[in-house]
């Protein structure tokens, strides 16, 4: 068993009205596992960042932003930035997810800049990495992950990894029903934590957590949740209800 504190975190998409998420808020008020046995978030669009804050007052719930950009202020019209999240007390941002990479041509380069930017500003963020179906079934997948690992990695200190959160989420088995089997997940979760290890040693890659991704379920998560290298989740469609959020955690 490791040390690592599991994370499971709910990433809503571009979902939900604010009504919706305050009813979300108050169906889960007081039914949160212990935080000492599990860490739980919400990634929610935005705009509901602010009103969920105050709505969580006395929870254990973290909030996270679905994306930031890498400045903290200026001529960015519609961006957001590390010191507004921090600012408001949001502990995590999730960057590098595949549907900002494909459908905004996000580089490694940009995320790479998102993370520094975030550490500096205080935020904790989750860096999204993972494969193509064409790419899984090439054999391919631990090249690609790993470049993307190294690439998001570059220029961060050995502290700022060791309190990093990696969501490794192929690309096949988001939103599709397909989850990668615990094997699978929990294979090329450990080559994530053998590159964190290559470049920052031993210590590091045994203190950052990693999250698996991708149409996890209540049904699914006790399975994934038991790997050596899954450390928690990062999870869609499944943590747009509070019933079934609630039922993610019930292992803990
Ligand atoms: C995700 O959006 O990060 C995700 C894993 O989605 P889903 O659980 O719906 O596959």
């Amino acid at each position: 068993m490791s040390s690592r504190k599991p994370f499971i975190a709910g990433n809503w998409k571009m979902n939900h009205t604010m009504g919706e998420a305050q009813a979300f808020m108050e169906a889960v008020k007081g039914k949160l596992p212990d935080a000492s046995k599990v860490e739980t978030a919400i990634a929610a669009p935005a705009l509901f960042l602010a009103p969920m804050n105050y709505l969580r007052q006395g929870e254990t719930l973290k909030l996270a932003a679905e994306n930031v950009y890498f400045e903290n202020s200026g001529a960015f019209t519609g961006e957001i930035s590390p010191v507004m999240l921090a600012d408001l007390g949001i502990e995590y941002a999730i960057i590098g997810h595949s549907e900002r990479r494909e459908y905004f041509h996000e580089t490694n380069e940009d995320i790479n800049k998102k993370a520094k930017a975030l550490f500096a500003a205080g935020v904790t963020p989750i860096l999204c990495c993972g494969e193509t179906l064409e790419t899984f079934e090439a054999g391919k997948t631990a090249e690609w992950v790993s470049g993307q690992i190294e690439a998001g990695l570059a220029g961060l200190t050995a502290e700022q990894v060791s309190n990093l959160v990696i969501a490794y989420e192929p690309i096949w088995a988001i939103g599709t029903g397909k989850t990668a089997t615990a094997e699978i997940a929990d294979e090329t979760c450990g080559v994530v934590r053998s590159v964190v290890e290559k470049l920052y040693g031993k210590a590091v890659s045994e203190a950052v957590r990693i999250q698996y991704g991708g149409s996890v379920k209540p049904e699914t998560v006790e399975e994934l949740m038991a790997k050596e290298n899954i450390d928690g989740a990062l999870v869609g469609g499944a943590s747009l209800e509070a019933a079934s959020f609630l039922a993610l955690l019930e292992i803990y």
